[in-house]
């Protein structure tokens, strides 16, 4: 990982910013382990510095035989979807006709923070949730479905295969904090963390651990059910129109 989090600075710092904002790994004015511990946001596990005081500087997690990170184990990601518990009385029937009354709000959140999310993708993620039952689920509640979508899915660059390798992949995790859709009953807007990962594009296939960026915090705030969906696009209208139009209230009667 090329930068990590400073909860304390609030930003995140390659090893080079580290290095010149707390000192060097051994320094007559600095001793070895004064410097304060940067964590894995994903896991809360501590790393250290790689390679430092060269180009090829980065962050590693310390060994922790105890825990392994998900942020290396992208497949563990792509089921970033906590389990499933017992589902609510009433089906999610009250949620879900809820959801698509405000679809549009929903959307925007998901979009602002993931560039790359697709409308397909999000049309793809509301079957999904009806096939699984998601709605019907203890501890879902409306305003963490942006979340919970951009958790359960991968976001490769939008670009043409030339373009891609300019542009980063982006995937999405709960922290440690959230084991199954139960936890996310308990826990309130700002804690635990929801995490956005930024990749380098691989040249073929998904990103590995060693092309990961940084990852940014990114409290779990569901008060944007509250506000106004960003302009939508004609074509994102259009393409949840046409999946799910009774829904929607667009659907055909025949006479
Ligand atoms: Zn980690």
């Amino acid at each position: 990982m090329l930068e990590a989090w400073d909860n304390r600075r609030q930003k995140n710092l390659p090893v080079e910013a580290y290095v010149a904002t707390y000192g060097p790994k051994s320094d007559s004015r600095y001793r070895p382990g004064f410097r304060p511990k940067l964590r894995c946001l994903i896991c809360s596990g501590t790393l250290h510095t790689f390679h430092e005081g060269t180009p090829a500087a980065r962050w590693v997690h310390d060994p922790n035989p105890a825990r392994k990170c998900p942020a290396k184990s992208p497949s563990r990601i792509l089921q970033g979807l906590p389990s499933p518990v017992a589902p609510n009385l009433d089906g999610g029937t009250v949620l879900r006709t809820a959801f698509f009354r405000n679809w549009g709000r929903h959307w925007s959140r998901a979009r602002r923070l993931c560039q790359n999310a697709k409308i397909e993708s999000f049309v793809a993620f509301v079957a999904e949730a009806d096939a699984t039952g998601m709605w019907g689920r203890v501890g879902v509640r409306e305003g963490f479905i942006p979340y919970l979508f951009l958790a359960s899915r991968d976001f490769p660059p939008l670009g043409c295969r030339v373009m891609r390798s300019a542009q980063a992949w982006q995937r999405f995790a709960f922290d440690w904090r959230i084991q199954s859709l139960a936890d996310l009953d308990s826990c309130n807007d700002g804690a635990p963390q929801f995490v956005r990962m930024t990749f380098r594009a691989p040249v073929r296939g998904e990103p590995k651990f060693d092309g990961l960026v940084r990852q940014e915090p990114i409290a779990l705030n569901t008060t944007y059910v509250f506000l106004p969906a960003l302009d939508l696009a004609e074509s994102d209208v259009m393409a949840m129109e046409e999946a799910f139009p009774r829904e929607l209230g667009v659907a055909c009667v025949m006479a």
